[in-house]
């Protein structure tokens, strides 16, 4: 596989102050990428295995957790960019 063709792994920023580790993220991912520590806040715990599906972002009460795909392919901010500018 060319260095092209390699998946990049996405930029999962959880941004702490504003989630309430309720583990909803980590319940919904369904790749297994999200975790929760002792304080059941959740922590990125395998980021190759992220498919860049959204859910997490989308399932955040909270607004806490957001996902950059450098690859641009599907995640919430790219197929509902709408929403997200509150149009
Ligand atoms: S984008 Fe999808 S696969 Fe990646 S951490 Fe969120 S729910 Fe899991
Ligand atoms: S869904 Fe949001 S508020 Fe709940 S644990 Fe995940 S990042 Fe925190």
């Amino acid at each position: 596989m060319s260095d092209s063709k390699k998946k990049k792994a996405p930029n999962i920023d959880i941004f702490r102050a504003w989630c309430k580790a309720c583990g909803i993220c980590v319940a919904f991912c369904p790749a297994g990428v999200l975790a929760r520590d002792e304080g059941g806040y959740p922590y990125v715990k395998e980021p190759d295995k992220c498919i860049s599906c959204g859910w997490c972002e989308m399932r955040c009460p909270d607004f806490a957790i957001t996902v950059y795909n450098k690859d641009k392919k599907r995640n919430f901010e790219n197929d509902y960019p709408e929403e997200r500018q509150g149009k």
